[in-house]
């Protein structure tokens, strides 16, 4: 009897739930070509959620997602929601679901499809395939911060008005479990991670370094550097196949993974994964918002998604085999010229087609 796996699987809006129907396809696939069922349970959050509840996410809601074993996500967000009370925005809910289901890591892959290597707008990329491992719970998207009126004047005589601050702060605890994530992905890889930070200014980026020389002495096998956040944002761009394993914090990792996903082509290509304690489910999800520009025209690609699943599959469910037949399915997929509007460039090899043609390509090249 096959096994079951029971997801929870949340299609968001725009172009979410059109992606979110190839991925279920290439999920159904997967289970049927290595022995495993899902259990899928249909929920909503973000704008869905605001129309039929009047919030972005419900407790009912982050309660059958702590009682899956994965959830799978789409995209969340438009412009029909732009004008609701900011504590009610449909993104909302990513930050519910994250807090909620205590998701500390984040993986972002960022790994380049030769074919589409004429499409960046780096050169010598060829090889590139980084794995970033941001922080995800703590620094300074979760600090302390306010507003408050100030009497001060600046040097210049100019009154310093209405103050606004944000804090910063790690625990060694929260630390110390992102390096270990971050220390294991390189093991299983090529064996290098590059810690970010701005350990030159800054006192948490000290922490952080301290810890990650510590570990790094434990892990002899494993080649480490560590680069200031600046440095790094341009290493990205002259030498990003000398990358494997980048490991940072919540904001450092949110704006160096965009970059790193921008020189790899499209984001209608990168997926993610968020990971909290073992044992309690991860959420995967495309890296992209709900692209409200072409919901409802077929154009959305959907490979984000489908290499979701196969994130999901690997992480969440120990599904290696089918998570790399996934990958490898999509990779012919491209190598086949296959290009939805996104990762079209005109050249003759390439057939432009819609979200449902390139993963009838995805589905058959799965074997
Ligand atoms: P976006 O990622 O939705 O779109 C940026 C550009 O990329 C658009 O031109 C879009 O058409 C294109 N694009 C995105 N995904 C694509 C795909 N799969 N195939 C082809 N093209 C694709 O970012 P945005 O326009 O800044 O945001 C739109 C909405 O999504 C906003 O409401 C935003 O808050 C929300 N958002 C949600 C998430 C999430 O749910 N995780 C992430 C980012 C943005």
């Amino acid at each position: 009897m096959a096994d079951r796996i029971k997801i929870a699987v949340i299609p968001g809006d725009g172009i979410g739930p059109e992606i979110m129907e190839q991925a279920l396809l290439v999920l159904n696939e997967a289970g049927l070509k290595f022995g495993f069922e899902a259990e899928t349970e249909m929920l909503l959050a973000g704008g869905a959620s605001i129309d039929a509840y009047g919030v972005p996410l419900t407790d009912e809601t982050i309660e059958k997602c702590k009682a899956s074993g994965a959830v799978l996500l789409g995209a969340v967000g438009g412009p029909k929601w732009d004008n609701v009370d900011p504590s009610l925005r449909p993104e909302k809910a990513l930050l519910g679901l994250r807090s909620g289901l205590g998701l500390y890591a984040n993986l972002r892959p960022a790994k380049l499809f030769d074919e589409l290597a004429h499409a960046s707008p780096v050169k010598d990329i060829n090889d590139t395939d980084i794995l970033f491992v941001r922080e995800l719970t703590g620094g300074i998207y979760f600090g302390k911060s306010g507003e408050y009126m100030s009497e001060d004047i600046l040097a210049d005589g100019t009154p310093y008005g209405k103050v606004a601050f944000d804090t910063e702060s790690y625990s060694e605890g929260e630390i110390r479990r992102i390096l270990k994530i971050a220390f294991d992905a390189a093991g299983g890889r090529h064996r290098k991670i590059t810690l970010v930070d701005k350990a030159n200014v800054l006192t948490t980026s000290r922490l952080w370094r301290r810890i990650f020389l510590e570990m790094a002495e434990e892990h002899p096998a494993i080649e480490t550097e560590c680069l200031y956040v600046d440095n790094c944002s341009m290493q990205l761009i002259s030498r990003p196949s000398d990358f494997d394993v980048i490991v940072t914090s919540n904001m450092f990792g949110d704006i160096l993974s965009d970059e790193a996903g921008m020189i790899t082509g499209s984001v209608g290509m990168l997926p993610s994964a968020s990971l909290g304690a073992p044992g309690t489910p991860g959420m995967f999800e495309p890296i992209h918002g709900s692209a409200p520009d072409i919901a409802g025209t077929g154009k959305a690609n959907p490979c984000a998604a489908i290499l979701s699943v196969a994130m999901m599959l690997r992480y969440a469910f120990n599904y290696n085999d089918a998570a790399c037949a996934i990958e490898r399915a999509v990779a012919k997929a491209i190598s086949e010229g296959y290009r939805t509007c996104d990762i079209y460039s005109g050249r003759p090899e390439e057939k432009i087609v819609n979200s449902s043609e390139i993963t009838l390509a995805i589905l058959k090249f799965m074997g």
